[in-house]
């Protein structure tokens, strides 16, 4: 295949070739191969198509290999000339298209893009959501499909998409999670969170050329000024912050005070009046001191009236290296919810509160996870030297916690201690789950 490649470039080389540009400045290009696909471009001429056909016997001659005309296509374009355009196609034997159609499964465009052309995108998920079921999502696939429509969010910031719409790649979130609710349930979550991450973004003023000064957000925590005014029929809704200059380059808080209350303008007066040399107006995001926008605090911002900072266990679990699984069956276990016997005992689930696997007569989360024979044995062939003191002999939240922060190489798989903790931990409770709960007692003696 790179002798035919080496052809084209010889001709393309020497002139006889004429290769074509796809879009006005873009490069010229005579050929794309991938595997045994091959893309030819070549201007719409008999000369050029002989010179092909030339090539092709060549090539078929000296490799062995035979063009199938079956599976070739010749795709002309739309100023093309009628009689050309019959007799290419006899010389080949190839049948000409209309529309290149796709290359695995992704559209070969050659038409104007439109809002429309990748919605096939979007009804190919919005039918693969409506067979999920929101409620038997498990909480680990609920975070990713979250972190994603947030990642989502950023990106559509970062790319400047910011006139506060969304960019496509917001929309395809925007409605695959409304799919998704429709489809199960009648919340909203991405629109309930969006109108909270909306207010946090705000106009940092530079010369005032962008921001209308009634409509648009410009002072933190206010929101549009217009929201604070009762009646506002006489104003016009469209001017900038700048017209609310003086000449001298201060604010004229005489105008402002037309509408509005002291306490506002005490908050205006606290922002640098716009000034020409300052730059452009540019959106910003509130909930942080420099304006940057991140998923991280978003989340802070979003969660901050009930969030406990005190609560160290979650920065640890948060900064666990390892899979979304195994950081939310770690904050189970720290919250203590997952259903030990003792637990479903406690709960009034059982009746039985003893080990189903060593017949110990507490099963508490401890035992589950680290004192039952069955995980004892794993623990002990893994453990690094230095904890082996204290690894049996404390508290299960101490226990999680010494281990999480233990960051040590191990020297036989090059893993952390923490990331092997959280994987250990959780293939031992899904081994106890398999044992209690699929297989046999007869088989479980074996
Ligand atoms: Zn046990």
């Amino acid at each position: 295949m790179e002798g035919l490649g080496h052809s084209i470039q010889a001709n393309r080389d020497n002139g006889m070739w004429k290769s074509i540009r796809l879009s006005r400045f873009g490069p010229k290009i005579s050929h794309l191969f991938f595997a045994d696909d091959l893309v030819i471009l070549c201007e719409v001429q008999m000369e050029q198509a002989r010179l092909l056909d030339s090539i092709l016997k060549q090539f078929c001659a000296s490799s062995g290999h035979r063009i199938s005309g079956r599976k070739s296509n010749i795709y002309f374009s739309k100023s093309t000339e009628g009689s050309v355009r019959n007799q290419i196609p006899q010389m080949f034997g190839f049948q000409e298209v209309l529309n290149l159609s796709t290359y695995l499964r992704v559209p070969l465009l050659h038409e104007r893009i439109t809002s429309s052309t990748l919605s096939f995108i979007v009804e190919k998920v919005k039918r693969k959501l409506q067979n999920w079921d929101a409620r038997n999502l498990s909480i680990a696939r609920r975070i990713t499909l979250a972190l994603l429509g947030l990642a989502l969010f950023l990106k559509a910031i970062r790319s400047g998409c910011m006139s506060f719409g969304l960019s496509m790649d917001g929309k395809i979130i925007f409605q695959i999670l409304l799919a998704e609710t429709n489809a199960h349930t009648n919340e909203d979550p991405f629109s309930k969170i969006w109108p909270t991450l909306r207010e946090n973004l705000i106009w940092s003023i530079g010369d005032s050329a962008a921001a209308r000064c009634w409509k648009d957000p410009w002072i933190p925590g206010i929101g549009s000024l217009i929201s604070k005014i009762p009646s506002f029929a006489n104003l016009n809704l469209d001017c900038c912050v700048k017209e609310f200059v003086n000449p001298n380059g201060s604010w004229n808080l005489d105008l402002f005070r037309v509408w509005l209350s002291e306490d506002i303008i005490c908050r205006i007066t606290s922002i640098p009046p716009p000034y020409p040399d300052s730059g452009l107006d540019r959106v910003i995001w509130a909930g942080s001191s420099s304006g940057h926008f991140s998923v991280r605090n978003a989340y802070w911002t979003l969660k901050e009236d009930t969030w406990n900072s005190k609560e160290e266990y979650w920065k640890l679990i948060w900064k666990h290296s390892g899979p979304q699984r195994v950081r939310v069956f770690l904050w189970l276990a720290f919250k203590n919810r997952l259903l030990t016997n003792a637990e479903r005992v406690r709960r009034e689930m059982g009746h039985n509160s003893s080990c189903s696997l060593c017949g110990y007569e507490f099963e508490d989360l401890a035992h589950a996870l680290r004192d039952c024979p069955a995980a004892k044995d794993v623990w002990l062939l893994v453990l690094p030297q230095h904890l082996k003191q204290r690894f049996f002999s404390i508290s299960l939240s101490d226990w999680l916690v010494l281990n999480l922060c233990c960051h040590e190489k191990m020297q036989d798989s090059g893993l952390i201690w923490s990331s092997l903790f959280g994987l250990i931990t959780w293939h031992i409770w899904k081994n106890r789950n398999l044992l209690c709960f699929r297989i046999s007692p007869g088989q479980l003696l074996k």
